[in-house]
C-alpha cells in the first residue's frame, strides 16, 4: 500500500494478519507461557537474537520463545502503540509504575542527581524520594514555572552538575494543569551531558497523550504512559508503557526480561481493543471537557478552574506553551470551589453520576479530592507551593452526554453550603507598632 495511513486506522490492523490465525479477524489472546520450536536451530537462533549473542539478521524476525520476553498481544500492542508519538521503539509493562520505575533504574546509577518537575504523581514521587535515594541517587525538584537559567542554576548549585543523570517531567502536572517547557529540559540536559552521556529528558504524557501531546518531537528521549488511563480507558485494566528510540529501549526491555514486570496476554489483548476507540473516546471526552470547564468558570460556587482551554494571551509563557506543545486543552479539569475541604467533600458527596473516585481518562467521569486523597502523601508546605488547595476538586471528564453531566455537576455544587469568607483579621503594619 503506497497511502501513508493515519494511526487511527491502523489500530484496527497494523502487526497482525489473520492468516497467522486461522483467518481471526481479530488478534487473539495468546494466553501461554511458552512457544513450540519447530527445530532445535530455530531455538537456538531465537535464542541468539533475544540474548544479544548477535545482531538480527535484515528479514529474520525476533521468534516468540516464551511470554516473559516476547508475546504476541504483547508485541503486536508495542507495534501500534509506537504509531501514536511516532517512536522507533516501545516497551509494555503490566502497569504505569513499573514501566517508570523500570525505566528510572535502568538509566539512573548510584551518584547520579535525577531533576523532576513538581508536583509528580504520589506512586512516581515515593518512587524517586523514597527507593531511589536508597540506591544513592539524589532528587532534587524544581517548579513548572522555572525558566531555563533558574534549571541550570539548581543544577550548578547542586554540586553534582557532572552527575546530572536525567530531567523526568510530568506536563501538564497532575492535578493543577501546570506546563514545563520540554524543549528548555532538552536544552538544560544538553548543557551537562558530557564523555559520550547523554543526559536524557523523560516525559510522563499520561495526562495528555498519546493524542494531544508528543514529547518525543520536542526533545525529549523518553514517552512514559499510565496506559491504566486514556490508554485503557475503560477503569478495568492496570498498564503502562515506555517509548523511545530503539537504543534506549531495548535497554529498557532486557531490564523488563529479568524484573519480570512485562505485560500478560490478556492485558495486552484488552489495551488493543482499546487501541481501536482511543481517538474516538479522548476527543469526545475533550469536546465535553471544553463546555464543562467554562460552564465552571461562571458558577457562583467556584473560586477558579485550572484548564488548558482557559488559557488566554493573559498567562504569558503558560499560553505559549500550550499552543507549541499541546494540541488540545484535554478532558482534565480541575477547579477550586469558594471555601474549603468541607465545602469540597459537600460537592463530592453530592455527585450523582460522576463517580468518586481516583483515577483518570475513562470513559465514566471521575472526580476526586487531591489534598486528601492523590496527593495525601505530599507535605503541607508543598502542597501550598504547588497549588493543592483544600478547596481543589480535580474532574476527569468522560463521554457521557454533556448535559447530562453538567446537571450534575451543577447540583452537586448547587448543594454546597454558603461560604462566608472569614472577617479579615486587623494587621497593623509592622510601621504602626
Ligand atoms: C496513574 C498514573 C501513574 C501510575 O500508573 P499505574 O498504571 O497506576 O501504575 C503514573 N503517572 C501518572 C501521571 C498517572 O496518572
Amino acid at each position: 500500500m503506497k497511502r501513508d495511513l493515519k494511526p487511527e486506522t491502523l489500530m484496527m490492523s497494523h502487526g497482525y494478519r489473520p492468516e497467522w490465525s486461522e483467518g481471526a479477524v481479530k488478534c487473539p489472546i495468546f494466553q501461554t507461557s511458552t512457544f513450540a520450536f519447530r527445530t532445535a536451530e530455530e531455538g537456538k537462533a531465537f535464542f541468539e537474537v533475544a540474548y544479544g549473542l548477535r545482531e538480527k539478521g535484515a528479514k529474520e524476525r525476533t521468534g516468540l520463545i516464551y511470554s516473559r520476553l516476547n508475546n504476541p498481544d504483547m508485541e503486536i500492542l508495542e507495534e501500534r502503540l509506537k504509531l501514536w508519538d511516532k517512536a522507533e521503539a516501545c516497551a509494555v509493562f503490566e502497569s504505569g509504575m513499573s514501566a517508570i520505575s523500570t525505566a528510572l533504574f535502568e538509566f539512573l546509577r548510584p551518584g547520579d542527581l535525577l531533576l523532576c518537575s513538581n508536583p509528580l504523581y504520589g506512586g512516581t514521587s515515593h518512587f524517586v524520594h523514597h527507593v531511589l535515594t536508597k540506591f544513592g541517587i539524589e532528587v532534587l525538584g524544581f517548579s513548572p514555572g522555572a525558566s531555563r537559567e533558574e534549571l541550570l542554576q539548581i543544577v550548578e548549585a547542586s554540586g553534582k552538575k557532572d552527575r546530572l543523570g536525567m530531567i523526568y517531567i510530568e506536563t501538564p502536572a497532575n492535578p493543577t494543569n501546570d506546563l514545563v517547557d520540554i524543549a528548555v529540559c532538552r536544552s538544560v540536559a544538553n548543557v551537562f551531558g558530557r564523555n559520550g552521556r547523554q543526559v536524557l529528558v523523560a516525559v510522563d504524557n499520561t495526562y495528555m497523550g498519546p493524542i494531544w501531546q508528543h514529547p518525543l518531537r520536542h526533545g525529549a528521549d523518553l514517552v512514559l504512559y499510565s496506559a491504566t488511563k486514556y490508554i485503557g480507558g475503560h477503569s478495568d485494566v492496570i498498564a503502562g508503557a515506555c517509548l523511545g528510540p530503539t537504543e534506549l529501549i531495548s535497554r529498557v526491555k532486557t531490564l523488563r526480561t529479568f524484573l519480570g514486570n512485562m505485560i500478560a496476554p490478556h492485558t495486552g489483548w484488552l489495551l488493543l481493543r482499546s487501541l481501536e476507540t482511543l481517538k474516538l473516546r479522548m476527543e469526545k471526552q475533550s469536546e465535553n471537557a471544553q463546555v464543562i470547564a467554562r460552564r465552571l468558570a461562571r458558577h457562583p460556587k467556584v473560586a477558579k478552574v485550572h484548564y488548558l482551554g482557559l488559557l488566554t494571551p493573559e498567562d504569558g509563557e503558560a499560553y505559549e506553551i500550550y499552543r507549541r506543545q499541546c494540541s488540545s486543552p484535554g478532558a482534565m479539569v480541575s477547579f477550586e470551589v469558594k471555601g474549603g475541604e468541607k465545602e469540597a467533600f459537600s460537592f463530592l458527596n453530592h455527585l450523582k453520576i460522576v463517580k468518586l473516585a481516583v483515577s483518570l481518562g475513562s470513559t465514566e467521569s471521575l472526580a476526586q479530592h487531591p489534598a486528601t486523597m492523590t496527593h495525601a502523601g505530599v507535605g503541607h508546605a508543598e502542597k501550598i507551593a504547588f497549588g493543592i488547595s483544600d478547596a481543589l476538586i480535580r474532574l476527569s471528564v468522560g463521554v457521557e452526554h454533556v448535559e447530562d453531566l453538567w446537571w450534575d455537576l451543577e447540583q452537586a455544587l448547587d448543594k454546597i453550603p454558603e461560604h462566608r469568607e472569614p472577617a479579615p483579621e486587623v494587621m497593623l503594619s509592622p510601621n504602626y507598632v
